[in-house]
């Protein structure tokens, strides 16, 4: 802790899409403060102002403005950042190397990019989902011989399926799902998709994005299992996930429609009512965590990206027209569902995460 009784963090990848998102959202966190910022070698040793091209609502917080932008190396650690967590929001690439070697030297890294998110040890967690996967890092620790760790976010859009399967995993069981996505531009990043492309169009291709959402889906709602050594592992859902995303033109919120055949029968109005009613412990008080993490409308014409994507302050994930679903006969059920991609899904998680972690450690005073 630093002398204002924080935690003092470092945000890795500060001046993308995501950073900026953790720069907003670490702005009077009671229980972290911004101690470094860092982005490539393009942006190194300038003042964040000066680098970043700030793409979100307001200003450039005045906190950070005159701040140095810092290499993403470790080395920094030594040189004056000493920080015990990182929030990283670097591209895949860069996080394969540096984000184990910040873990290395003894910090926890809160990760966005998606190559440590299928790896055994590595939990991947949405905390109103799985949080009991965070035991994971005390393996990954012993296994790597680390003193800090990595703890991965999900894809952006896997986010407000996966928050909308957990209660209706656990209450009727889920046996196949069929998801079409209609992604927002944010998701692709600063600068993103060409104007030219996405404009009065819509993409039915993102590289990669299909099998994230179809895998990630799985080891969230997945088991977390103990073998007869202790090692600890997570066992994928035994759930059919068939995936196909497109980018369409919208600045934030990533819109998923559902297909859903529950392993039992359930009416609409059950599903409502387990959705509406769905509430986590593990998050209960904590400063990120909305006070409902899924909102559901009654409206025919909800949710709208527009409109919904600043539900609990991006956080909760809106669900809307919950109707039958005849291609499964009495388990059935068809939604819509929204969830804020740079909030939700990438940067208000990545700190709920933490927000959990910490305070199971009992480093928090919530
Ligand atoms: P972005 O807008 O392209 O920002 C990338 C950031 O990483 C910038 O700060 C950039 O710094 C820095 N960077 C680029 N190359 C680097 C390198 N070789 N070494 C160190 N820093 C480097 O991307 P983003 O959308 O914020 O996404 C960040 C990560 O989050 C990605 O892994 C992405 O897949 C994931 N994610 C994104 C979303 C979303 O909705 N956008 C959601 C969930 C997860 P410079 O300014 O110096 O280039």
């Amino acid at each position: 802790m630093n002398t204002s009784g924080k935690i003092p963090v470092a945000v890795l990848g500060a001046t993308g899409a995501v950073g900026q998102r953790f720069i907003q959202l670490l702005q009077d966190h009671p229980f972290f403060e911004i101690a470094a910022l860092t982005a490539s070698d393009r942006s190194e040793g300038k003042r964040y102002a000066d680098a970043v091209r700030w793409i979100i609502e307001g200003d450039v917080p005045q906190s950070v403005q005159g701040m140095t932008l810092l290499p993403t190396d470790a080395s920094i650690l030594a040189s004056g950042a000493p920080v015990s967590a990182a929030f990283s929001a670097l591209p895949n690439e860069a996080a394969q190397a540096a984000e184990p070697a910040f873990a290395r030297a003894g910090v926890l890294v809160f990760s966005n990019a998606s190559f440590h998110r299928m790896h055994a040890d590595v939990p991947l967690v949405i905390p109103e989902v799985n949080a009991d996967h965070l035991a994971l890092l005390k393996y990954q620790q012993q296994a790597r011989g680390w003193s800090g760790g990595i703890i991965c976010n999900t894809n952006c859009t896997v986010s407000g399926p996966a928050m909308a399967l957990r209660p209706l995993y656990d209450a009727f069981g889920v046996r196949r799902v069929f998801a079409v996505s209609l992604q927002a531009q944010s998701g692709a990043g600063y600068p993103g998709v060409p104007s030219l492309d996405i404009t009065d169009n819509v993409l039915p291709f993102i590289k990669g994005e299909e099998d994230k959402l179809e895998a990630e889906a799985r080891k969230l709602l997945g088991a977390l299992r103990q073998d007869e050594r202790g090692a600890l592992s997570v066992v994928d859902a035994p759930i059919a996930v068939s995936a196909h995303c497109n980018r369409v033109p919208v600045i934030d919120g990533h819109v998923v429609t559902l297909s859903i055949e529950l392993a039992s029968p359930a009416s609409p109005d059950d599903v409502t009512r387990v959705l509406r009613d769905y509430r986590r412990a593990e998050v209960a008080g904590l400063p990120t965590a909305p006070a409902q993490p899924i909102v559901v409308r009654a409206e025919p014409d909800r949710p709208q990206p527009r409109r919904d994507r600043m539900a609990g302050k991006g956080m909760s994930a809106v669900v809307g027209r919950v109707r039958a679903e005849p291609l499964f006969g009495d388990c059935g059920v068809k939604c819509v569902t929204l969830a804020h991609n740079t909030i939700r899904g990438a940067a208000g998680g990545s700190i709920l995460n933490a927000e959990v972690l910490f305070k199971s450690f009992g480093l928090l005073r919530a």
